[in-house]
């Protein structure tokens, strides 16, 4: 194959075009956690970043790696790393890049475990800064001249704010700064943050990528647009083996993977590999779901407010137009005062009540009594979360199911 084929078309081939033995069609499952060598100078040039090649398993296997190649594919990047979870992809990303008396600037919705491990890291000689990232205005006047990396999220959850994502890739680059950016919502289906400048870019593929919620898993993808020559934090050793666009994300495999040792087991890549040959198809489904719910609840009187990008009145709705392919599939909703949320909730039959997202199945999870409550209702109130918002994950059911499943819950209510 020549001319650079589709989305979808590509990650159908990507495991056939490294001609795995036998002709298989998919990557096989390799269990080795150690690998052998007949000369030991080829263990030798393994060691010493000569080679390519596998020595143990922790820090790179060709079951992982396929997936890698192919989440750099879909990201228009130049080198991923896969991990055991999303949450260990974002720890390894801090963890093997930024030093002590370092700054980070965040955004102020990240999601509420990737919040909480930055919280952790202020406790171990880091400065952070959450801000509301909807205006690239607040990053600046967080700017510190020792500032040396920006959070933000696409689409952040529950509440669905759009970071201003193009207008911070470009202060990002001005200042030398690597920027992060958690692509989890929305997918690189739906959104390539190497279009807005983005240096490294984390998805939880235990959400859209693998899609059914049946295995854990994250990645971190260089796209190859950081400048890893100039950055200080990179160990000299580092500096005399590798090529520099390669400095930065070596260094997470080597710092964050190897020595932190959240790897991706061979059988869950294997499970989000076939997962993400459909993730087009889920998506346009799931997309299209959303916004058919969305329209729904939006005119229901039982309900006081939506948050969901694709409707005209969120705040950033021209934001979500331009920079993504859909609005996405999950949104949230507030239910009136005076209608029982867990009631309601207890009424629907084909949407689960789970705190997952991103599955096939539509999954609804109370906010303030769940993700949100360790928070209080004070901080709640500040950040504009009703106490009785519902969140949903929309799934790929048939839009008539769902629909009517709504209905019935409503009308229970009446
Ligand atoms: C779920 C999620 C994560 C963490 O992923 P896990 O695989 O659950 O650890 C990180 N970022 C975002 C935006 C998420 O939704």
């Amino acid at each position: 194959m020549t001319k650079q084929k589709g989305f979808t078309t590509t990650l159908l081939h990507a495991d056939r075009l490294r001609k795995p033995e036998f002709g298989a069609l998919h990557q096989p499952i390799h269990t080795a956690v150690t690998w052998g060598f007949d000369d030991v100078q080829g263990l030798v040039d393994v060691f010493q970043n000569k080679t390519k090649g596998y020595a143990y398993s922790r820090q790179g296997n060709p079951t992982t790696a396929a997936l890698e190649s192919k989440v750099t594919m879909m990201e228009n990047g130049l080198a991923t790393i896969s991990f055991a979870t999303g949450m260990a992809a974002i720890m390894a990303t801090v963890f093997a890049l930024v030093k002590k008396g370092s700054h980070i600037i965040a955004s102020s919705y990240l999601f509420g475990n990737t919040r909480s491990v930055l919280q952790t890291f202020t406790e171990i000689g880091l400065e952070i800064s959450f801000v509301d990232a909807t205006s690239v205005e607040n990053i600046k006047a967080a700017y510190q001249p020792n500032t040396c990396m920006v959070m933000v999220e696409t689409i952040a959850n529950p509440a669905t704010q759009i970071a201003d994502m193009e207008n911070i890739g470009d202060f990002c680059q001005e200042k030398g700064l690597i920027y992060v950016v958690d692509n989890t919502m929305t997918s690189p289906y739906l959104f390539k943050p190497v279009t807005v400048k983005a240096s490294l870019v984390i998805n939880a593929l235990t959400k859209y990528i693998g899609g059914h919620g049946n295995a854990l898993g994250g990645s971190v993808t260089d796209t190859g647009l950081y400048n890893w020559d100039k950055y200080p934090g990179i160990a000299p050793v580092l500096r005399q083996q590798i090529k520099p666009e390669l400095l930065g994300i070596t260094q997470i495999r080597k710092r964050g993977l190897r020595d932190g040792g959240g790897t991706l087991a061979p059988e869950a890549a294997h499970t989000i590999s076939v997962g993400a040959e459909t993730l087009a198809l889920r998506l346009e489904r799931a997309c299209g779901n959303a916004g058919a719910l969305a329209e729904y609840l939006n005119a229901h009187p039982l309900v006081s407010k939506v948050y969901y990008p694709g409707l005209k009145d969120h705040p950033q709705h021209g934001l979500s137009k331009k920079l993504f392919r859909y609005h996405g599939g999950l949104m949230s909703f507030a239910l009136k005062d005076g209608v029982d949320v867990f009631a309601f909730l207890n009424r629907l039959q084909v949407v689960i009540k789970s705190s997952n997202l991103g599955d096939t199945r539509t999954l609804a999870i109370p906010v303030a009594q769940t993700i949100f409550f360790e928070l209080g209702a004070e901080r709640r109130a500040e950040m504009g979360i009703p106490e009785g918002m519902i969140r949903l994950s929309v799934g790929i059911e048939d839009r008539e199911d769902l629909m009517e499943d709504f209905e019935q819950a409503f009308n229970g209510a009446l």
